[in-house]
C-alpha cells in the first residue's frame, strides 16, 4: 500500500503512519463534520512543486465555515508542514490530503467544544481513472442517485460527510462496470461528477455546467477555463446543462485534482463524437499537463525549494 509508510502531520507533530490514530467517538466519524482538501504536487521542470495550494487551502478555510470548523492552524503552518512533509517523505510527485474535522468532546450533533483535529498526509499517486483514460476516454453512467442542491448541503464546500453521495454514485457506476458516474441534480440538469467537474464541447465552443445549484468550485475547472481561454476558445458557465446535451456533444471531459483532464468516451454507452478523446479536449488536456510540467506560470505553484 503507498500510504502505510512514513509520516503524517497530525496537529503540529510529524507522526509515524501507524499513530497518525483518532478517537472511535470523533464527531466526525459519526456525522461526517469535517472539511478535506485533494491537490497535487509536481515534479515540474523547477523542481517539485505544489500547484495552486493558495486556492486549495482558500477553499479548505472557507469549507469549515457552515459548520464553524475554525481550522487552528495558520496558512504559513499548513504551508510550511505540506513543505516539510513532502521533503521528509523524499516525495517528488504527489497527492496531498489535508482534513480537519470535529474530534470528540460529546457527541450531540451541536459539535460544542469538540477540539477540532487538522491532519496532513501524502503519498505518491498515478492518474486516478487510470494511464490508458487520458488518452482514450472513461464510459461514464448517469447515476440513479442525483448530487444533492446547495439549499440541503452547502456545495461550494468540500466537507468528508456528503462524499457518501458520491462514493454511492461511484459504487453503483463501477458495479455496472462503467468506470465512473456522472450526476444530475435535483431538477434533473447535468450537475458533475463524484470527484470531477464536467466540460462539454459542441460547435468549437466549451461549456461546463454553473456553479449555483449542486456544482463544486473546482480548481481544476477554473484552471481548465483559463487555459481554454487563453488558447482563444470561448467558454460558456451555463446555469444549466440538460441531460440530452450530453449525448449531442461533440466532446465531454472531466477535469479534477485527482482526474486532471479525462476524456469521456461514452455516456451510457453511448459514444460521445468520436467515442474516444476529441482535438480540442486533447488540445487543453496538452496544454494542462505542459504547465504542470514546466511548472508555469510561477503563480500557480509552490515550489519546495
Ligand atoms: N467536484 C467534486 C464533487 C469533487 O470532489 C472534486 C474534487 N475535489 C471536483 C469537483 C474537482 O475539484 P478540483 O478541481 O478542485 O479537484
Amino acid at each position: 500500500d503507498d500510504m502505510d509508510v512514513g509520516t503524517i502531520w497530525l496537529d503540529g507533530e510529524f507522526v509515524d503512519w501507524a499513530d497518525a490514530q483518532v478517537h472511535v467517538l470523533s464527531h466526525g466519524l459519526h456525522y461526517g463534520t469535517g472539511v478535506f482538501e485533494g491537490v497535487r504536487c509536481y515534479d515540474t521542470d523547477r523542481g517539485p512543486a505544489i500547484f495552486r495550494w493558495g486556492d486549495h487551502l482558500d477553499r479548505l478555510y472557507a469549507s469549515g465555515a457552515p459548520y464553524e470548523i475554525e481550522i487552528p492552524y495558520e496558512r504559513e503552518e499548513l504551508t510550511d508542514a505540506t513543505l516539510e512533509l513532502l521533503d521528509r517523505e523524499d516525495l517528488d510527485s504527489a497527492y496531498i490530503r489535508p482534513i480537519a474535522f470535529y474530534g470528540y468532546d460529546m457527541l450531540g450533533l451541536n459539535p460544542g467544544d469538540c477540539p477540532v483535529t487538522t491532519a496532513i498526509a501524502a503519498w505518491p499517486w498515478g492518474a486516478y481513472l487510470g494511464e490508458e483514460a487520458l488518452e482514450v476516454g472513461v464510459d461514464v453512467s448517469i447515476s440513479s442517485w442525483r448530487k444533492y442542491k446547495s439549499d440541503q448541503i452547502p456545495t461550494n464546500a468540500k466537507t468528508t460527510g456528503p462524499y457518501v453521495n458520491s462514493v454511492l454514485a461511484n459504487l453503483e457506476a463501477t458495479r455496472d462496470g462503467y468506470d465512473e458516474a456522472l450526476l444530475l441534480n435535483a431538477d434533473g440538469q447535468v450537475a458533475e461528477g463524484p470527484g470531477e467537474n464536467l466540460f462539454l464541447v459542441r460547435d468549437g465552443e466549451i461549456h461546463t455546467p454553473g456553479l449555483a445549484e449542486s456544482n463544486l468550485d473546482g480548481i481544476t475547472r477554473r484552471s481548465v477555463i483559463e487555459v481554454a481561454e487563453n488558447l482563444g476558445y470561448t467558454v460558456h458557465d451555463d446555469a444549466t446543462v440538460s441531460r440530452g446535451e450530453l449525448y449531442t456533444a461533440d466532446e465531454l471531459f472531466f477535469s479534477g485534482t485527482a482526474a486532471e483532464v479525462t476524456p469521456i468516451a461514452t455516456v451510457d454507452d453511448t459514444p460521445i463524437g468520436s467515442g474516444s478523446k476529441g482535438p480540442i479536449t486533447d488540445e487543453i488536456q496538452q496544454r494542462f499537463f505542459e504547465i504542470v510540467e514546466t511548472g508555469e506560470p510561477a503563480e500557480w505553484f509552490t515550489y519546495l525549494e
